[in-house]
């Protein structure tokens, strides 16, 4: 049997499977049902398979049919705390987690790909597929891929691929990127401390929603100004959390957000203007403003 033909008479059960995972998403490091049946299925291949890697993590090997390269396929396996607003019969059956970000899909190729390997081995190295967990962390959570790579996971690979879904690619197109497709990132923690003070009399106070909020204004223009225009990276607030009734002047403010580049020079000279911004913006409103980061790079 040509390796097409493996593939399109798997594609309908890869698409039920794909839909059981996304009617039963779970956050990261919980991902306790998809890791099982993930297994089970990777067993029914014949592979070598090991679960609980870094809590939930499974890998599977296929011992080289000849000579070349170990290389590792690499999927994620969490989903995302928001709610499923899709009225199809596979939507999410676990109120506030959906997958959001695909990685439904990403853990059924790499079952796929493993499927027609193990069916048809290439004349070529041994090839591991690591499905992780945790992919989706809060700011300073422990990420399930450095998990992973502490587990030794890597110590003896030689090539890595990995992929995600991209909606704006029509169904069944592979896309490649022939530079950078996705840049590592540095997450920030920006925490202002003001004084609260009642509404009516806002002078007693020194206001942290305002100062965090001239922040977020002052970070989203950096782009603008510390990148060139052939320049690649990305800067976001994802969260801001301040306040905790209207007629107070909010005493303290907290913001969360990342910061993407594959270019370290830009890198460094990014994080020290997010420095400069939030010493800038503590001096001009009179407030404290501490910057942390986390999973740099
Ligand atoms: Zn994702």
């Amino acid at each position: 049997m040509r390796r097409d033909d493996i593939g399109v008479q798997l594609s309908g059960s890869l698409r039920e499977f794909r839909r059981d995972l996304h009617r039963h998403p779970e956050l990261r490091f919980q991902e306790v049902r998809t890791a099982q049946r993930v297994a089970e299925r990777l067993q029914g291949l014949g592979l070598e398979v090991e679960t609980g890697r870094a809590k939930t993590g499974v890998l599977a090997r296929l011992p080289g049919a000849g000579r070349g390269p170990h290389v590792l396929l690499r999927a994620d396996m969490d989903a995302l705390p928001t709610d499923d607003l899709k009225s199809v019969s596979y939507a999410s059956a676990n109120e506030g987690i959906t997958h959001a970000c695909g990685h439904d899909v990403h853990t059924t190729v790499v079952l796929g790909v493993a499927e027609v390997l193990a069916e048809r081995p290439a004349s070529a190295g041994a090839v591991t597929f690591v499905f992780q967990p945790a992919e989706e962390i809060p700011f300073g959570e422990e990420s399930g891929g450095q998990a992973m790579v502490d587990t030794g996971l890597l110590d003896d690979v030689d090539v890595v691929l990995g992929l995600h879904c991209w909606p704006a690619l029509q169904a069944g197109t592979i896309g490649v990127d022939s530079e950078i497709a996705m840049a590592a990132k540095s997450a920030f923690r920006i925490v202002v401390h003001g004084t609260g003070a009642h509404a009516a009399t806002p002078s007693k106070g020194r206001d942290a929603l305002l100062a965090a909020s001239s922040i977020v204004v002052h970070l989203n223009q950096l782009l603008g100004r510390e990148v060139d225009p052939g320049g690649r990276a990305a800067v976001n607030v994802g969260t801001f959390a301040s306040g905790r009734s209207q007629s107070i002047v909010a005493p303290t403010a907290e913001l969360t957000g990342t910061i993407r580049t594959a270019d370290p020079v830009l890198a460094k000279r990014l994080r020290q203007a997010v420095s400069r911004v939030v010493s800038g913006v503590a001096v001009a409103a009179d407030v404290e403003a501490t910057v942390e980061w986390k999973n740099d790079m």
